[in-house]
């Protein structure tokens, strides 16, 4: 490609924000400038390229045992092992799309195997939450137009979702809930002055591990209790309860946490305790909690495993039909109580989240990863296969971070592979039923 050409619409999957308003000048087979992405977005589009007429053999296609490979060799030996396997594990999903991750869960089903996706290793303990004492949710384009409050808690969306506050919460849209006719009161809660924390309205600085303390005081001054000691989690009675009447006086507000909230050790239970503040501020007005989700489309992976299987991760299915046990079927769990004797990573971007016990049984056991970029791995695979990535070198779907599917467009052309071409390879040749 050597003219320039300008892609308009174009989806970001680089963050669950899945920003879709992005335009792309390419000039000789590279993005020249990008209009609408943020720094990360710019520098992530920068590293894509038509894949067109290369060396097959080469490093960049396909690799066994670390050497370059044809493909055809690479999936006579994929079909061989995974028809070995006895326990496979099936891991990944987030950068996939949704025939893909409905096509490794069809692979898993067939083999009896486990399934996961790098939602284990984020908001797995969110999902607990949930799925105890429920949620009150919204769509991003409902907070854009209706909040006047909103709440970021152990969450740098500045930082690591560049966009959010521009695009849905800070985009100073005129709506007849901001009495300033501008934008939404921000609020940071947070035990560090992160970026966000700066370009706040108000800054809660709390105590680390003090989430589900603070938000109790919370919830018992917005059921209209009084609190009697003079601090909570590192923060004075006064400031909680001019905090709670912010909270109850809104016309609309919005609360999206991160993992500084719901990550550690009990971490579904502050997610619960945030989930029961919106029930209890709902006695006043209206709120809405959502999860700022990490990958592009991890949200695609919950909502298809929940579609496909009844339950959104850590799924065995080596009885013949899904059981859901978070910490026993979850990868890192599998792995590292060396339960699986095959994995089979669909996207590697989940593996820099694992930990060093799972790593090291993926260094022991075959593995076969589709990479949709040359990712860093810390082992080396027995079968490595680039893909397309969806979004550049073909279209696709993936799920924003609540849960609205946005259509992905291709500017490059590829002779790569896509995911759903190596998965259909590998399960129409598999040797056992
Ligand atoms: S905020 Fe996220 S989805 Fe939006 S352009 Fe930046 S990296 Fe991409």
């Amino acid at each position: 490609m050597n003219s320039q050409q300008v892609f308009t619409d174009v989806a970001c999957t680089l963050c669950g924000c899945v920003c879709d308003d992005l335009s792309l000048t390419v000039v000789n087979n590279r993005v020249e400038s990008t209009k609408h992405a943020c720094d990360k977005a710019s520098t992530w589009f920068q590293k894509f390229e038509s894949i067109l007429n290369r060396d097959r053999q080469s490093k960049d296609f396909c690799t066994v045992r670390g050497e370059a490979s044809s493909l055809e060799t690479a999936l006579k030996l994929g079909r061989t092992l995974l028809s070995d396997a006895c326990h496979p594990l099936v891991y990944g999903l987030s950068s996939s799309s949704t025939k893909g991750q409905g096509l490794a869960i069809q692979l898993a089903d067939r083999l009896g195997g486990v399934i996961d996706s790098s939602a284990s290793t984020g908001h797995a303990p969110s999902v607990l939450a949930f799925q105890r004492v429920g949620e009150s949710t919204s769509s991003l384009g409902e907070v854009k137009s209706r909040a006047d409050v909103v709440v970021y808690w152990g969450s740098n969306p500045v930082e690591s979702h560049p966009r959010h506050l521009d695009r849905y919460t800070r985009c100073g849209t005129d709506t007849p809930n901001r009495t300033d006719g501008t934008k939404a009161f921000l609020i940071v809660v947070d035990v560090v002055e992160t970026e966000t924390a700066r370009q706040a309205d108000l800054f809660v600085k709390i105590d680390p591990g003090s989430d589900f303390e603070v938000l109790w005081a919370l919830r018992g001054l917005v059921q209209g209790l009084t609190l009697s000691d003079e601090n909570y989690g590192g923060v004075r009675r006064e400031e909680l309860v001019s905090l709670a009447e912010k909270m109850a006086s809104c016309h609309y507000g919005a609360l999206f946490f991160g993992q500084g909230l719901s990550q550690g050790s009990l971490a579904h239970l502050n997610v619960e305790a945030v989930l029961q503040l919106a029930t209890d501020l709902h006695r006043h007005t209206r709120w809405v909690v959502r999860r700022m989700r990490r990958f592009g489309d991890v949200a695609g992976a919950d909502n298809v495993l929940c579609w496909q299987t009844g339950y959104p991760f850590s799924v065995s299915l080596s009885r013949g039909f899904p059981r859901y046990q978070p910490g026993e079927f979850s990868a890192c769990d599998v792995l590292e109580n060396r339960e699986v004797d095959l994995c089979l990573m669909v996207g590697a971007e989940g593996v820099q989240q694992l930990t060093q016990e799972a790593v090291e049984t993926l260094s022991e056991i075959p593995t076969i990863v589709l990479t949709h970029q040359s990712t860093e791995l810390p082992f080396t695979p027995t079968i490595e296969i680039a893909v397309q990535m969806y979004g550049v070198h073909s279209p696709g779907t993936a799920y924003r971070m609540d849960d609205t599917p946005i259509p992905l467009r291709s500017f490059f052309e590829s002779d790569l592979p896509t995911d759903v071409e190596i998965l259909n390879e590998l399960l129409t040749g598999l040797t056992r039923e």
